[in-house]
């Protein structure tokens, strides 16, 4: 297992190739993880983001407490339940759910925001938020990803390894794992997370891929048009 950061790589192809100038802009697309919780979505989405930096990381709001090193704003906003209702009632959120007692949502407007600009949105949600971005009015634009766990022996191990979480938040979250691994299918792809190194690689894959599909490429029309006009000149 190696968990070092790959950055041997040269750089990753933010948008799979070139826009013509003045063509229909890109829109982006939204790549979701979801795993049972110590599998490795959060190390495999820093991972990501390291090789492509114009990733947009969907921020979610949580009212659980922040773990240390946690800060607000970078890997969640800490709000309270009724700051948290709040935001629910006045449609901020894109989707949201109860997860381990805790609430758990994805602001809208980010998202929106990214996806105007081209840029692809990473999010690391539970199958429950998977299941109402799939099914909102961004469906389309959805790509899933669901990361398992080599065994059940490793993911506890990993989130007694983690450090973070007390005796019963571990128990809580290994009874839930598998409620969360019975949604494996509803994912686009799924990624066994043995080696780190190799299930960062498959993502890449996936997203490379992603990109390069036709109706991911609005400009593609207005291109080979300019192509046929090459070759008229030629005729
Ligand atoms: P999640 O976000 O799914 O809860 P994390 O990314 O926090 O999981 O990973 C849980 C623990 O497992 C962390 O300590 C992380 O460093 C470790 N880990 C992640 N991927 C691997 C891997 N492929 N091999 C060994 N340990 C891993
Ligand atoms: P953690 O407390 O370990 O950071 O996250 C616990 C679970 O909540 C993980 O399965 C994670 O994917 C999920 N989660 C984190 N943010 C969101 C969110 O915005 N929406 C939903 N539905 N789940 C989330």
């Amino acid at each position: 297992m190696t968990m070092a950061p790959s950055d041997a790589d040269p750089a990753p192809t933010a948008v799979a190739s070139q826009p013509v100038p003045g063509g229909p802009q890109r829109k982006g697309l939204l790549l979701i993880l979801s795993s049972p919780s110590g599998a490795g979505k959060s190390t495999l989405s820093r991972r990501l983001m390291t090789w492509d930096p114009t990733l947009a990381f969907s921020v979610s709001a949580t009212t659980r407490p922040p773990r240390p090193g946690e800060v607000d704003g970078r890997h969640y906003h800490f709000r309270s339940r009724p700051e948290f209702e709040a935001m629910v009632a006045a449609g901020e959120m894109l989707e949201h759910a109860e997860v381990f007692g805790n609430l758990y949502g994805s602001p809208r407007a980010p998202v929106e925001q990214a996806m105007a600009a081209g840029r692809d949105t990473l999010f690391d949600v539970d199958w429950q938020g998977g299941q109402q971005i799939r099914s909102s009015a961004l469906g389309r634009d959805v790509v899933s990803v669901f990361i398992l766990p080599p065994s059940i022996a490793e993911l506890e191990t990993r989130l007694r390894g983690r450090g973070q979480d007390s005796e019963a938040v571990i128990a809580a979250r290994m009874a839930k794992s598998r409620d969360e691994i019975s949604h494996w299918a509803e994912y686009d792809y799924v990624v066994v997370n043995r080696d780190a190194d190799a299930a960062e690689e498959e993502l890449r894959t996936i997203l490379r891929a992603e990109r390069a599909r036709r109706d991911r490429q609005p400009w593609l029309g207005e291109f080979v048009r300019g192509l046929n006009r090459e070759f008229e000149g030629l005729t």
